[in-house]
């Protein structure tokens, strides 16, 4: 709450510093009245970007400067007499400040799947399985840990060779079934949980991301990437995913 109030003195402050900018040039005549709009327009887009003013909505910023710029004009006009070009220097400052907040938008980073332009605080995840940074609003699936292209296709997670099998998770069981797709010993590589020594199969330990369905167990050497997203799930994960 105190970092809004922080804000909006912040803004405030910008505003009376460009209006009075607008109302010292406007008096220099028109060309100074022009030159001080553009600056204002550039000087004002890149002060509120440093100090995150007005992010959204984009057209707000440029609007609110041109304001600025018309009403620091309107003030000298009231006490001298001003050339109509002067008047110019509001839609200067908009096209200035407009120029800016386009470019900045065209320079954003894309979600790597859907390919929208995200916004400066979007939240993203980095895909333990296939490093791609992708939105959170469709491209992420909370539920599976991976992005929806992974989740499609199945990508695997975990090594494929049975060494690191061996050395995780001990040999491979030679009886019994996984607890979660029922394969028999005979049909998949089972391997035993390190808590509950329950059964599950390889491609299940992966798709559960080494997770043990009963007990929650997680195998110790899981990737790195993998444990990241566990730690950023914390304050990330919306409650309604649970379900
Ligand atoms: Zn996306
Ligand atoms: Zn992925
Ligand atoms: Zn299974
Ligand atoms: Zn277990």
């Amino acid at each position: 709450m105190s970092s809004r109030l922080h804000q909006t003195g912040l803004l405030f402050g910008f505003v009376l510093l460009w209006v009075s900018a607008q109302f010292l040039g406007a008096i220099g005549g028109p060309i100074a009245a022009c030159i001080c709009g553009a600056l204002i327009g550039l000087l004002g887009t890149f002060a509120a970007r440093f100090f995150s003013l007005l992010e959204r909505p984009a057209w707000l910023l440029p609007l609110l400067l041109g304001g600025c710029s018309l009403l620091g004009i309107g003030i000298t006009s009231l006490e001298h007499p001003l050339s109509s070009l002067s008047w110019l220097a509001a839609p200067l400052t908009i096209l200035a400040s407009g120029t800016i907040v386009v470019l900045q938008t065209l320079n954003r980073r894309r979600c790597g799947l859907c390919t929208r332009r995200l916004s400066p605080g979007a939240l993203t995840f980095t895909c333990p399985r296939c490093a791609l940074v992708v939105c959170d609003e469709s491209c992420w699936s909370f539920e599976h840990r991976r992005c929806q292209l992974c989740v499609e296709h199945r990508v695997p997670l975990l090594s494929a060779q049975k060494q690191w099998w061996d050395r995780t998770l001990g040999p491979e069981a030679t009886q019994g079934r996984c607890q979660v797709c029922m394969a028999s010993f005979e049909q998949s590589d089972l391997r035993h949980c390190g808590r509950c020594r329950r059964l599950q199969c390889r491609d299940c330990w992966d798709n559960l991301n080494g997770e043990c369905a009963r007990c929650s167990w997680t195998i110790p050497d899981l990737p790195d990437s993998l444990q990241q997203i566990a730690s950023s799930y914390n304050d990330a994960r919306p409650s309604h995913q649970h379900e």
